[in-house]
């Protein structure tokens, strides 16, 4: 049964509700970090946040939320996860293509896609919520700090990317940036990450969003945009610039440290 995880304490005045999706499954390598962000954020933005985890055999209506987020998980999760998708997927396609902010990280956003293949070779599907696709690779992850680009919003990020699934995104389909180093979705055509409408989807583990506060922005502000679309919100420096100060100082840290 779908059931709230997190919400904010005290009184605000705009409310976003998000739906976690299979967050008691997929959380692994802290990704669930990006939960507490968007929180952190929607806060900022004077809104209520109120997480969902919705799960296996849950009803799930794109109607009901304003931002998912949708985390990683090994191959065994992920194959569990894949049985039960499918009766999300026609309210997950619908929720995407109504412009629904969403972040899905690493085997989350692979099974958004059309199939991927695990690590021993079987295939499993994904939804075709969009295009892109995820092959296998022999004996090999790609694993590390990355850094890349993103050329349309002039902006960099910053994370840590562990998988064996190579991703190749349909032409419909914008990287999340240009791999800088690292290795990214396929470690051939330097693109990492996917972004459409206001999809985002990526291979950085760990809270991506806390690393990347004007990524976090972007997501939760559109969430916020979609509901409440008369109002105006707060710039990205008068909420978060102490936190990109910081983000930078540490950034520069582990630059000088390696
Ligand atoms: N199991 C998938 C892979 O190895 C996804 C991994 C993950 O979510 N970290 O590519």
């Amino acid at each position: 049964m779908t059931y709230t995880s997190i919400k904010s304490n005290g009184d605000f005045p705009y409310k976003l509700r998000v739906a976690h999706l299979y967050g008691d499954i997929m959380n692994t390598y802290g990704d669930n970090g990006n939960i507490l962000m968007m929180k952190y954020v929607g806060e900022k933005l004077g809104t209520e946040m109120i997480v969902d985890i919705v799960s296996l055999g849950d009803d799930f209506k794109a109607d009901d939320y304003d931002l998912i987020f949708f985390g990683g998980g090994q191959d065994y999760e992920q194959f569990i996860v894949s049985e039960d998708l499918p009766t999300k997927a026609r309210e997950l396609t619908k929720f995407i293509e109504n412009n629904g902010a969403m972040l899905a990280i690493c085997g989350g956003f692979q099974l958004l896609g059309k199939f991927y293949i695990e690590a021993n070779g079987r295939k499993i599907n994904g939804i075709s919520a969009m295009n892109h696709y995820t092959l296998n690779q022999k004996d090999n992850r790609f694993i590390g700090d990355i850094e890349i680009h993103n050329d349309e919003f002039d902006e960099t990020y910053y994370g840590f990317e562990n998988h064996q699934g190579r991703t190749f995104l349909a032409d419909t389909q914008k990287p999340l940036g240009r791999v800088i180093t690292g290795q990214g979705n396929n470690n051939e055509d330097g693109t990492e990450g996917m972004n459409y409408k206001n999809v985002f989807g990526s291979y950085f583990h760990g809270p991506i969003l806390s690393r990347n506060a004007r990524l976090a922005y972007r997501i939760v502000s559109s969430a916020f945009h979609n509901k409440y679309p008369n109002l105006a919100i707060p710039d990205f420096k008068t909420i978060l610039a102490d936190e990109e100060k910081g983000q930078k100082i540490r950034d520069s840290k582990r630059k000088v440290e390696k």
